[in-house]
């Protein structure tokens, strides 16, 4: 009689349907988590250092429900297979994920489930559009956002639902692993430290951030979203990543908003997530292969040293250092440096975006398939719908721009801080009696710039030119 409720992306009791149907049937439930063994779930320590407090914050809140979340670890399907038998469970449900090797899993623990006579039902839980239920006029997906986003619109969301209010427990519960002893956590203490400064997991801070970002800060997002320095977002990624939030609370939040610029702005780059779901499911191999095919042949360097610097924050251009080291402290960065950062990678230092990814996912605490490939793929040029290749981010103009008193770089670049606004966008350019004045040498406590932006460009396209231009 009992149901198994299999937790994966949506580590929430509220809006989340499988969990409903669930408590819904009155029968006895069994929430479940699988750590799988293949590591992909949780690609980095920052991931897991969340999952870690994800999972702790769902437990409490189902034990407030009368029950309990069960953690196991191994193969889902045979872990499944175990815990059917074990509980002597009728019933499976879980919320659909949209990753090609998720996919590939569902249906076989679907067939799996429907022959070994079980009830087997999945729901939508992470977005507002599933991928295949928009498409272009022709019936195919889309490879541009605008034309998507207008379709999603036109199509409008459903809304979310509530947590159930209680749940039924089984007469004796399987037994669980340790969320503590699972490994989630970070061996290195000050990387811990960063995060558990930054961010709480979890639901119930989920929605906490939600209600302030729409009280402070959804009226000046369109103006302030793109200033690093400021809190002009919403902080939301990795709550919406671990799915501890839905898509469909954060779209009802702004629905109950007078229409105006910030509400759509951030409508629309909700969509972006949707967006890169869209792309990753019809273009399974996206995580790892160029959208546009020209782009394989590109002859990126090998430079494992420069990799690093940019890595390690020491490049020597202040943008990019101060938002490396934001995203190693907090294991978060703000989207407009993101970009910055992945173009001077693969620009500037001319490596391939994969790499650059691939750090990502280990540092993020949003680190995200779709997301995350998408956002790389846009800046390196390589994507379906991407920034031109000739659009080679000046990493001094954009600090300008976007940091202008330099409070950002300041804040991450404490080394810096003696410098005035106008001088510490760009630390080499200024005399050396203002470097002398504010105790800096560079080279010693601050890098000079590992490559000159005008030659930087210049090789960049010119590649570009030789390699990619005029081929598809
Ligand atoms: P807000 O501005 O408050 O936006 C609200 C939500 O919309 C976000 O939480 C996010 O879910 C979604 N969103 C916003 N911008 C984008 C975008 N450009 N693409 C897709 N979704 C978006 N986001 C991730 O969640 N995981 C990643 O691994 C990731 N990697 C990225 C890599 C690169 C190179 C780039 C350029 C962007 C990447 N992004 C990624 C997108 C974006 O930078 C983050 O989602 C955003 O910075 C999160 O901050 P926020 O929650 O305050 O966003």
């Amino acid at each position: 009689m009992t149901v198994l409720v299999w937790f994966r992306r949506d580590l929430r009791v509220a809006d989340n349907p499988a969990l409903t149907w669930a408590a819904n049937t009155g029968r006895p439930v069994v929430p479940l988590y699988i750590l799988d063994d293949d590591g992909l779930d949780v690609p980095g320590g920052a991931s897991r250092w969340w999952l870690h407090g994800s999972l702790s914050v769902l437990d409490q809140a189902l034990r407030s429900k009368g029950s309990r979340l069960i953690v196991a670890q191994g193969d889902p399907r045979a872990v499944l297979e175990r815990l059917v038998s074990e509980t002597a469970a009728s019933a499976l449900v879980w919320n659909r994920r949209y990753e090609p090797r998720t996919i590939a899993q569902d249906r076989d623990i679907m067939t799996w489930g429907k022959d070994a006579g079980l009830e087997v039902t999945s729901f939508n839980a992470g977005l507002l559009h599933e991928p295949w239920t928009i498409q272009s006029g022709i019936g195919s997906p889309y490879r541009v956002f605008t034309p998507y986003l207008k379709a999603c619109l036109a199509r409008g969301h459903d809304a979310p639902q509530g947590a159930p209010g209680g749940l039924s427990s089984p007469a004796s519960w399987p037994v669980s692993l340790n969320i503590e002893t699972m490994g989630l956590l970070l061996k290195a203490s000050d990387w811990a430290q960063g995060l558990r400064a930054a961010w709480s997991p979890g639901e119930a801070e989920a929605q906490a951030r939600l209600e302030a970002f729409m009280e402070q800060g959804l009226a000046t997002y369109a103006q302030d979203r793109d200033r690093p320095a400021l809190t002009g977002t919403s902080g939301l990624s990795p709550h919406l990543h671990f799915g501890e939030i839905g898509p469909r609370q954060v779209a009802a939040a702004i629905d109950l908003i007078e229409p105006g610029e910030g509400p759509a702005t951030f409508m629309k780059e909700l969509l972006w997530r949707e967006f890169s779901h869209h792309l990753l499911f019809h273009n399974p191999e996206m995580e790892t292969a160029n959208l546009r095919p020209a782009f394989d042949a590109m002859p990126w360097c090998d430079a494992p040293d420069d990799l690093r610097r940019w890595q390690r924050g020491e490049t020597g251009y202040p943008l990019i250092d101060a938002g490396m080291r934001e995203l190693w402290t907090t294991g978060w960065m703000h989207n407009r440096v993101r970009m910055v950062v992945a173009s001077f990678l693969t620009k500037h230092l001319m490596i391939d975006w994969r790499l650059g990814a691939d750090w990502f996912l280990d540092t993020l605490v949003d680190a995200d398939a779709a997301n995350n490939s998408a956002g790389w793929q846009w800046v390196a040029g390589s994507g379906a719908d991407a920034a031109p290749y000739f659009r080679v981010f000046n990493p001094v103009a954009q600090s300008r721009r976007f940091d202008p008193d330099g409070a950002y770089l300041r804040r991450w670049l404490p080394e810096l801080s003696g410098l005035s606004t106008k001088d510490i966008h760009e630390p080499w350019a200024i005399p050396h009696m203002a470097l002398a004045k504010a105790e800096i040498a560079l080279g010693k406590d601050y890098p000079q710039p590992m490559i000159d932006h005008g030659r930087a460009r210049q090789r960049a396209l010119d590649i570009y030119a030789r390699h990619i231009q005029g081929k598809r």
